[in-house]
């Protein structure tokens, strides 16, 4: 290991031992190593798995280590060297632990599971693991759909797990201390609310590939329901989690303030599947921040939800934050607004020194097509929010287009552009220029490479209008030479005081 190390790019992905770190002794323990299929930057911003690794090392009876997809260089070098995918905490190789974890976050990743699993040296697919490898679980939004994975998953958890991986800790414990096959484990495990085996289960296809039918094969429940956490109770809350030796995707303070989105967007699966929204309490918030801050010395807290402006009680929280933590030292930030001038009002209270740019989503550039994924977001609203930015100080707006929903025209598409048009004169502005054709056409294939469309969220419309027109699906050089260069300037979507 020690020399590997000296072999690639940033070592300290590999290390382990950061602050707030856990380190226990796995004798007697339940093992779990939880893991992100990606690499140590962008793992370590995900709050989610912080949760978890608080939630199960909070118990006694438990460790719990976190392990992430290692860089191409370190693949290669564990690979010539014959060292199997290891956890950071203990350095020990996954495939001795009792659990291995991995949280669906993104279709993208599923290969990197993959890759993951065969660089753990465990077997690939569930029928061929044995008593001697970890029960490979999977949980996170794509676990809502389990069956692009279900031959290589041991078992599936549906919805959130807070309270669910306490359950299958739990089930584990008592497993482990009769000595239980790994087949009966499962059957245990199926038990468990959300728990979904899909070796217990025969899933029938229709010609078209949609499922026909789920029929359990033994003695489990028909339908497997997701679980839901009522009540985000303070515990759940990571207060010291762990701080990355490197820079991170996103280097701040989480402070999660709701779950759950009241606004409905057709196109939005976390919208859909995270209902029904929970708040957290101001008085709760402002203690866990002070906690987490004390803990980790971060400088930055994120206030962290699908839509963060919709709090009930945001302005007094803000203004207790910023009274309380000392904004001289502590920098809030939001992670998205709404384009009204509600959210104007709120940004300008969390960026009282610098006001930088100002993100704005209406998404699609027509009312109609904003109408179709019930983005509640008129162009007034939007203009109004543009002026109010440019009248309170902001440098820049930046406005979010999704290409490609269904139903989606040409007219449509010109709306981004009429849009943008109407708005940037009010911020007394013209387009950022484009320098060159080759960043027009950097920014249009990047903006319509088929694989960055649509992957930040994947849509849950039904039906007919599920089918996007064929003249809609375009490869990069087709984008390259029919967009025009008007259109591209929109992809970058960037405008500029001054
Ligand atoms: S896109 Fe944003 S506002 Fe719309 S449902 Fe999703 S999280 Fe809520």
């Amino acid at each position: 290991m020690q020399q590997i190390l000296g072999l690639v790019e940033k070592p300290a992905r590999y290390l382990g031992n950061e602050w707030n770190a856990i380190h226990k002794d796995h004798a007697g323990r339940v093992t779990i190593a939880l893991a992100f299929p990606d690499v140590y930057e962008i793992a370590m911003s995900h709050f989610g798995l912080q949760i978890l690794y608080h939630v199960a090392n909070q118990r006694e009876d438990t460790v719990a280590e976190r392990v992430y997809a290692p860089w191409i260089d370190m693949e290669r070098q564990m690979r010539e060297h014959g060292l199997p995918l290891f956890a950071l905490e203990s350095q020990c190789p996954v495939r001795e632990f009792d659990l291995l974890g991995f949280t669906l976050q993104y279709e993208m990743s599923y290969s990197n599971i993959i890759n993951m699993l065969d660089l753990a040296q465990i077997p690939l697919l569930a029928k061929d693991r044995g008593r001697e490898h970890p029960l490979v679980m999977a949980g996170g939004p794509c676990a809502y759909n389990p069956e692009p994975l279900a031959d290589f998953l041991d078992f599936v958890v549906l919805g959130e797990a807070e309270e669910a991986l306490t359950e299958i800790i739990d089930v584990c414990a008592k497993a482990k201390a009769e000595g239980l096959d790994r087949a009966n484990t499962l059957l245990a495990l199926s038990r468990v609310p959300g728990v979904y085996v899909p070796a217990f289960y025969e899933v029938q296809y229709h010609d078209d590939g949609t499922i026909a039918k789920v029929k359990p094969l033994v003695d489990v429940p028909d339908i497997v329901y997701k679980r839901v956490l009522a009540d985000l109770r303070p515990e759940f809350y990571p207060t010291a989690p762990v701080v990355p030796f490197l820079g991170t995707v996103h280097d701040r303070l989480m402070l999660e303030i709701f779950r759950g989105c009241t606004r409905g967007c057709r196109f939005c699966q976390a919208g859909m599947i995270y209902r029904p929204v929970r708040e957290r309490k101001r008085e709760d918030l402002v203690q866990l921040a002070q906690a987490a801050l004390a803990a980790t010395g971060h400088n930055e807290i994120s206030l962290m939800s699908l839509s963060t402006m919709d709090h009930s009680d945001l302005s007094a929280l803000l203004d207790e934050l910023l009274g309380q933590l000392g904004c001289d030292h502590i920098k809030l930030s939001l992670p998205s607004l709404r384009a009204d001038s509600f959210s104007v009002e709120q940004a300008k209270k969390v960026q009282q020194s610098r006001r930088g740019g100002l993100t704005l989503a209406p998404e699609a550039g027509s009312q109609r097509l904003r109408d179709v994924i019930n983005k509640q977001v008129t162009e007034d609203d939007l203009l109004r929010a543009v002026a109010n930015a440019q009248a309170e100080g902001w440098q820049s707006v930046k406005l979010y287009f999704m290409l490609g929903l269904p139903t989606e025209t040409e007219a449509d598409l010109a709306g981004i552009f009429d849009l943008a048009k109407k708005a940037s004169p009010l911020f007394g502005a013209g387009w950022q220029a484009i320098k060159s054709d080759s960043q027009c056409r950097r920014l249009c294939s990047q903006a319509l490479d088929p694989l960055s469309v649509g992957t930040p969220s994947f849509h849950v419309f039904t039906g007919r209008e599920a089918a996007l027109p064929a003249e809609f699906v375009l490869d990069r050089s087709q984008a390259q030479t029919q967009l025009p260069w008007c259109r591209a300037q929109l992809l970058g979507g960037h405008f500029l005081a001054g």
